[in-house]
């Protein structure tokens, strides 16, 4: 399991995140939802190390993983090498002058100092597949639309391996006639199962493919439960929230 313990983060005076505790077990998929600004990215980019955070652990396997107090703990574990975390944006950013395949070897090739070119780009030619993108392999970024591109982003993001993807709003930049498209691969990643931690507003999507429901509110999770449950809430804030899921 991905295991978060008493986790604290401060921005200035603001208590981003609040005593987060959270357990993903291997092959779950957990959704995040609430309101703006109640720490959801945060907590993403606290696991996979982009934020630094103030006190308590993040754990993979059992291991300390990752930075506190902007001290990286070092990956001396033969164990925690291999337990990479994969990450997609709202923003999908891929690199203009890059084709889609050379996007999605990119970081397969740095972290292998260049070594086995061939077997990354098989690779990276399989993940283009699993997201239905195949076809486009050498086309550039601006020859698709916004789902072709976070499709490309999904791969890239998968193409280093990772033990577990976190994908923050993955859809929400995206015309709505393009969001199912993403949605599908991402559910099929679950169905393969692939770890996951889901941001989104997609709250049918969320209630669908989610093991767990965290609903986030200033920095603390107000409630961590299975779907079917949360459905029956008599709570105004979350059915304000989830709307007509239920
Ligand atoms: P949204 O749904 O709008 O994406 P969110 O739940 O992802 O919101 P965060 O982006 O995690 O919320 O922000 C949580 C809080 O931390 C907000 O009050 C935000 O203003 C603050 N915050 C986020 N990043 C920084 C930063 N780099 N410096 C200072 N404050 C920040
Ligand atoms: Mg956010």
């Amino acid at each position: 399991a991905l295991e978060l313990k008493n986790v604290k983060k401060v921005f200035g005076n603001t208590l981003v995140l609040n005593d987060i505790s959270l357990s993903v077990p291997w092959g779950k998929v957990i959704s995040i939802i609430g309101p703006s600004g109640s720490g959801k990215s945060t907590l993403l980019r606290s696991i996979n190390g982009l934020e630094s955070i103030d006190t308590g652990d993040i754990e993979m396997g059992g291991l300390p993983f990752m930075f506190k107090n902007n001290n990286k703990i070092k990956k001396s574990n033969k164990k925690l090498q291999v337990l990479k975390i994969g990450m997609v944006f709202q923003s999908y950013n891929l690199f203009p002058h890059k084709t889609v395949l050379e996007n999605v070897m990119l970081a397969p090739l740095y972290h292998k100092k260049n070594k086995d070119q061939e077997l990354i780009r098989i690779h990276a030619l399989a993940m283009l597949e699993k997201v239905g993108m195949l076809i486009h392999a050498n086309k550039y970024p601006h020859q698709l639309s916004g789902g072709q591109q976070q499709r490309v982003a999904i791969a890239r993001a998968l193409a280093i391996q990772p033990s577990i993807m976190l994908f923050d709003e993955p859809t929400s930049a995206l015309d709505p006639e393009l969001v199912q498209e993403v949605l599908k691969v991402i559910k099929e990643l679950s169905n393969e199962g692939m770890t996951m931690i889901i941001v989104t507003h997609e709250m049918k999507f969320a209630f669908e493919v989610s093991d767990r429901i965290v609903f986030m509110e200033s920095g603390q999770i107000i409630y961590n439960e299975d779907p079917q449950q949360m459905k029956k809430t008599q709570d105004e804030r979350l059915l304000k929230f989830i709307g007509n899921v239920a």
